[in-house]
C-alpha cells in the first residue's frame, strides 16, 4: 500500500460512484451531501483501510492522525467537541459494506457521552431524562458489541427496572430510573468485560471503529455473505456521523421509508414511523410503528419536506430508493438512502413504470430485474378456492406459498430440516443470530415488526417466503407453541401454510395453483386490469425488451411433443437436446433387452426392426410439434445396464429359482448379459458413442428413424428441422466411423422416398479430449453442443450423480466453491475448454453452430457466460425458457 493512500473522507468529498472505497451507506451519505440534503455532518474510514486492519490486526499507521484532521473538521462545522462536558458533540460510528448487510455487522450510537457529558447534554436538550436514556444506551450497545458482553444482561436489567416500577414501556422510565439503570450498566461491563466503561470519548470511538472492522468477520456475517455470494475480501466502510435525536420528545422520531412499495411496486407513502425513538427501535421491531402517512398529522412540515426528498432522489437514483430519517425536534434529518430491495414482482413493475415515465430505456429496465426474480414469480401460489383454515394474518413481507412444520427457534429449524423435514420458523421477531434458522425453513412468520424489520428485509433478500407482525398470534418461544386469537393452540411439529403475498396464516396444509405468470407463459392469460394481470403486462413488457435485444437463441430439452409443445409456447426455438434413451422406457425397455440380449444377427434385426417404426412415430409427433424450427436428436447415450434389470434383484431370484430347480432360459441369459455389461464406472463406460460403434446397427436404426420421420413430415408439407447429435465423442476417428454410416442411411431414405433431407450431423462435447481437440472434431461435425453435465463431471473427477449428496456441502461451507459446478459452470476450469473449443472449432469451420444443453443452458450466470464465449444458443428444461430468454437479453443489452 503506498503511503499516500486516503484512508478517510468526509461526507463532501465522496459520492456513489465510490461504493469500494466507501461502502453503500458512506456513498449514499455523500451522495445526498452532494445533492444538498440535509444529512448530519460527518466522515467515512474507507474499506482499505478495514483490509489493512483485518490483514496485520491493527490500525494503519496514518489511520488515526487522519480520523483527527476529520475530528477537528466535524467539531468546527459543529461548534463543539466530541464528548464536550458542557455541550457535548456525539457522533454514531456504524458500517457499511460495499453491499447491504442488514444487521449483520456493529453499529454504536451516543459516542462521547460520559459521566461528565451527560449532564451537558440534559442541560443543552434541557431534558434530564432523554440525557441519561442516550447514555444507557451507549453503555448497552457499547458494552454488547465493542466490549462483546451478553445483550441479555442489559435486557433483562431494563426489564427489571421497568417491573420494579410496574410500567410496560421503556418511555416510562424517568431520569432518576435511568441514572439507576446507568449505573448498573456500568457494573454489568466491569463485571462482564474486566474493565470499566470508557469515559475518554476519543477511546470509546477508536475502540468502536475497530470493532466494526472486526465484526466484518463475525460468523454470522460470514454466512450471510456465503447465502448473498458478496465476496469475503471486501472489508468494510466506518461511518462517523454526528448524532441527530429522535428520542427528544413527541416533536421527534425516526423513521423508514420507500420511494414505492417494495412489495407491489405501486408508487404512494410507504413506511413505518415511530415517535420519540431512535432509529435501531423501528428496525428491531421493538415497539409497534405508526405507518408513515400518519406523520402528516403529527408534523406536516417534516412530512411534506420529506416526501419532496423522496422525489428528489427517486428522479436521482431513477428507482426505488429506501431511507431511513430522523425528526429532532421539527427538524428532519436524512441518515440513510440505497437503492431498495423489493419483491420480484416489484422489481418487474417497477422497472417498466420507470421507463413509462421516461426515467430509464428498455436496456437500463433489463438491468433492474433478473432470471432469479422471474423464477420466483413462476412458483405456485395457494388454492384461494381451497378449503383452509385461517388463524391469522400479518403483513405479507416477502412473497410465496410456503408449507412446513411449525419450529420455534433457528436450532430446531436446522436440525429437522437437515432430516428432511420442511420447516416453518416461527419468532416473535427474529435477530440477526436467526439467519442459519431462515435459511434451513420454507419460510418465516412472526409476530411482530413491520415490513422493515429484520425478518422482512433479510427474507426478502433471500427470496424466502415472510409474513411478519402477525400480532393476533401469540408466539411463546419458550413452550415451543404459538396461540391464536380464537385459542387454538399451534405446537411445534404442526402444520401451518402462510402466504408471503397476502399475508394470510393458516393452519394445515393449503394446498397450491400455478402462479398468474405460468399462466401467461402457457397462453391462458392476458394482460387486463386486476392486480396479477399488472404483473402479467410487466413480466409480458420485460420478455419482449430482451427478446428484442438478445443475440443467443433458446432451445428446450425435450424429448416428447408434449413437452415440445410447452417449450414453444416459453417461447422455445427448437430443441438442443431430446435425449432418445427416454423412448425406450416402459414396454419398449424388453425390446432394447432383446436388443442387448441378441446373439445372433437375425436376432438383432429383429429387435431393431421392432423399434424402428416406434421410434419413427415418436420422432415424427416430436418433428410436427417443432414445425419450422430445429430439432437435435441425440443418438442413443446411457450405458446399456440402465435397460438391465438390477444386478443384485436378479441374482437373488435367479439364485431362488435354481434352488426350486425353475430357473428359466432367458433369465440365464439375462444374468449373463447384466454381469458382462456390469461396469465399476459406467459413466465412463460402454456408453454414448461407443454403443453406436459395438452394437452393430443401433445408431443406423436410430438415424434411419430419424429420416423416415423427418421424409414423412416434408410429404405432408411439414417443415422438420433435424439434427443428428453423436454423444461422448473423444475422437474425430469415432465421429467419422459414425458419419459414413449415417450418411448411407439418410442417402437410402433420400432415394427411397424421393425428398431430399437436409439433415445435419453434429457432436456433443463432453469430454475434456473432445475439447482439447475440437479443432479436428470439427472437420467431421456441423455442429457442437456442449455437454457441460459429463464435461464438468470429467473435468473435476466428480460423479455428477453422488458427489452433490457427499462432500459438496462441506466444499460449499469451507468456500472452495460459492455455488454447485453443476449448477453455475466453473469459468475458469470448464468454461476455459469451452471457450478454447469454441475457438478452435470455428477456425476449422467458420459456420460451425455452436450450443449447449446441460443444466447450465438455463442457469443465470452460466447464461451470460454462454453469451460473452459466443455460443449461438442454449438449451435448457421447457420451464427455465424464460429465465433463459431473459438472461440472454440481459447479458446482450
Ligand atoms: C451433458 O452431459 O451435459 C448432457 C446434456 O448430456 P446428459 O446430461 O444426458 O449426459
Ligand atoms: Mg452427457
Amino acid at each position: 500500500l503506498q503511503h499516500t493512500q486516503k484512508f478517510v473522507y468526509d461526507f463532501t468529498e465522496g459520492n456513489r460512484d465510490l461504493k469500494d472505497l466507501l461502502g453503500g451507506k458512506g456513498a449514499n451519505l455523500a451522495e445526498m451531501t452532494n445533492l444538498g440534503l440535509p444529512v448530519p455532518p460527518g466522515f467515512t474510514i474507507t474499506t482499505e483501510a478495514c483490509k489493512v486492519y483485518l490483514d496485520s490486526g491493527d490500525e494503519p499507521a496514518e489511520l488515526r492522525d487522519e480520523v483527527s484532521a476529520h475530528l477537528d473538521t466535524l467539531q468546527q462545522t459543529m461548534g463543539k467537541k466530541l464528548g464536550q462536558a458542557d455541550d457535548p458533540l456525539l457522533v454514531s460510528v456504524r458500517s457499511g459494506a460495499k453491499f447491504s448487510m442488514p444487521g449483520m455487522m456493529d453499529t454504536v450510537l451516543n459516542i462521547g457521552l460520559s459521566d461528565a457529558s451527560v449532564t451537558g447534554l440534559a442541560k443543552q436538550s434541557g431534558d434530564e431524562r432523554f440525557a441519561w436514556d442516550s447514555y444507557r444506551r451507549l453503555i448497552q450497545m457499547f458494552g454488547k458489541t465493542v466490549l462483546g458482553v451478553d445483550g441479555e444482561l442489559f435486557e433483562e436489567a431494563l426489564e427489571d427496572a421497568k417491573a420494579a416500577k410496574k410500567v410496560s414501556v421503556d418511555t416510562d422510565l424517568d431520569a432518576s430510573d435511568l441514572k439507576k439503570l446507568v449505573k448498573q450498566f456500568k457494573k454489568i461491563v466491569k463485571a462482564e468485560a474486566g474493565r470499566d466503561f470508557p469515559q475518554d470519548p476519543r477511546e470509546q470511538m477508536d475502540l468502536a471503529i475497530c470493532s466494526v472492522f472486526e465484526s466484518w468477520n463475525t460468523d454470522r456475517a460470514k454466512l450471510y455473505r456465503r447465502q448473498e455470494r458478496i465476496p469475503g475480501d471486501l472489508g468494510t466502510a466506518v461511518n462517523i456521523c454526528s448524532m441527530v435525536f429522535g428520542n427528544l420528545g413527541p416533536d421527534s422520531g425516526t423513521g423508514v421509508a420507500f420511494t414505492r412499495d417494495p412489495a407491489s411496486g405501486h408508487q404512494g407513502v410507504y413506511g413505518d414511523y415511530l415517535q420519540n425513538a431512535q432509529g435501531e427501535d423501528v428496525v428491531a421491531g421493538i415497539r409497534n410503528t405508526v405507518p408513515l402517512a400518519d406523520l402528516e398529522g403529527i408534523d406536516k412540515k417534516s412530512y411534506d419536506q420529506l416526501m419532496g426528498i423522496m422525489e428528489t432522489l427517486e428522479n436521482h437514483y431513477k428507482d426505488l430508493c429506501d431511507i431511513e430519517f430522523t425528526i429532532e425536534r421539527g427538524q428532519l434529518w436524512m441518515l440513510q438512502t440505497r437503492v431498495g430491495k423489493r419483491t420480484a414482482g416489484a422489481a418487474f413493475r417497477i422497472a417498466t413504470q420507470l421507463v413509462d415515465q421516461g426515467l430509464i430505456d428498455e436496456a437500463e429496465a433489463l438491468q433492474r430485474v433478473n432470471g432469479a426474480q422471474l423464477a420466483q414469480l413462476m412458483f405456485p401460489r395457494f388454492d384461494e378456492a381451497a378449503k383452509s383454515d385461517l388463524i391469522g394474518r400479518g403483513i405479507a413481507a416477502s412473497p410465496g406459498a410456503a408449507v412446513g412444520k411449525a419450529v420455534f427457534d433457528s436450532y430446531t429449524a436446522v436440525k429437522w430440516s437437515r432430516s428432511g423435514e420442511k420447516v416453518i420458523l416461527i419468532r416473535r421477531e427474529t435477530n440477526p443470530d436467526d439467519l442459519d434458522g431462515m435459511i434451513a425453513s420454507e419460510g418465516i412468520l412472526t409476530s411482530r415488526g413491520g415490513k422493515t424489520s429484520h425478518a422482512a428485509v433479510v427474507a426478502r433478500g433471500m427470496g424466502k417466503t415472510c409474513v411478519c407482525g402477525a400480532e393476533e398470534l401469540e408466539v411463546d418461544t419458550k413452550r415451543r407453541r404459538m396461540t391464536t386469537q380464537a385459542g387454538t393452540v399451534i405446537e411445534e411439529g404442526d402444520v401451518v401454510s402462510i402466504d408471503g403475498s397476502t399475508g394470510k396464516v393458516y393452519l394445515g396444509e393449503v394446498p397450491v395453483v400455478p402462479s398468474p405468470v405460468v399462466e401467461y407463459f402457457e397462453g391462458r392469460m392476458h394482460a387486463g386490469a386486476d392486480d396479477a394481470d399488472e404483473l402479467v403486462a410487466a413480466v409480458h413488457r420485460v420478455m419482449a425488451y430482451a427478446d428484442r435485444v438478445r443475440r443467443l437463441r433458446v432451445r428446450a430439452n425435450a424429448d416428447n411433443a408434449e413437452d415440445a409443445l410447452r417449450a414453444r409456447r416459453f417461447g422455445a426455438q427448437g430443441i438442443g437436446l431430446c435425449r432418445t434413451e427416454h423412448m425406450f422406457l416402459g414396454e419398449r425397455r424388453e425390446m432394447v433387452e432383446r436388443l442387448i440380449l441378441a446373439d445372433t444377427d437375425d436376432e438383432r434385426e429383429g429387435a431393431l426392426s421392432a423399434l424402428l417404426p416406434l421410434q419413427k412415430k415418436d420422432f415424427v409427433e416430436l418433428f410436427e410439434a417443432m414445425d419450422g424450427l430445429p430439432v437435435t436428436v441425440r443418438l442413443l447415450d446411457p450405458p446399456l445396464h440402465e435397460f438391465l434389470p438390477d444386478i443384485t434383484e436378479l441374482s437373488v431370484r435367479v439364485a431362488l429359482a435354481e434352488s426350486r430347480k425353475d430357473a428359466n432360459e432367458n433369465d440365464l441369459r439375462l444374468l449373463q448379459a447384466v454381469h458382462k455389461l456390469h461396469e465399476q464406472n459406467p459413466m465412463l463406460g460402454l456408453r454414448g458413442v461407443r454403443l453406436g460403434l459395438v452394437i452393430p446397427g443401433l445408431f443406423a436404426m436410430q438415424v434411419r428413424a430419424i429420416a423416415e420421420a423427418a421424409a414423412e413430415r416434408k410429404n405432408a408439407k411439414g417443415d422438420p428441422r433435424a439434427e443428428i447429435m453423436i454423444p461422448l465423442v473423444g475422437t474425430v476417428q469415432e465421429l467419422e466411423i459414425v458419419r459414413e454410416e449415417a450418411d448411407t442411411v439418410i442417402a437410402e431414405v433420400e432415394a427411397a422416398t424421393g425428398t431430399e433431407l437436409k439433415l445435419t450431423i453434429g457432436t456433443m462435447i463432453e469430454l475434456p479430449r473432445a475439447a482439447l481437440t475440437a479443432g479436428q472434431i470439427a472437420e467431421a461435425a456441423q455442429f457442437f453442443s456442449f455437454g457441460t453435465n459429463d464435461l464438468t463431471q470429467t473435468v473435476w473427477g466428480f460423479s455428477r450423480d453422488d458427489v452433490e449428496a457427499s462432500f459438496f456441502t462441506a466444499y460449499l461451507e469451507k468456500g472452495i466453491f460459492g455455488v454447485s459446478p453443476f449448477e453455475t459452470i466453473d469459468k475458469d476450469g470448464v468454461g476455459s475448454l469451452v471457450r478454447s473449443a469454441v475457438e478452435a472449432g470455428r477456425a476449422t469451420r467458420p459456420d460451425l453452430k455452436l450450443g449447449v444443453c446441460g443444466e447450465h443452458g438455463g442457469d443465470p450466470e452460466s447464461v451470460h457466460f454462454f453469451h460473452e464465449v459466443g455460443l449461438d444458443y442454449v438449451s435448457c428444461s421447457p420451464f427455465r425458457i424464460p429465465v433463459a430468454r431473459l438472461e440472454a437479453g440481459r447479458a446482450a443489452a
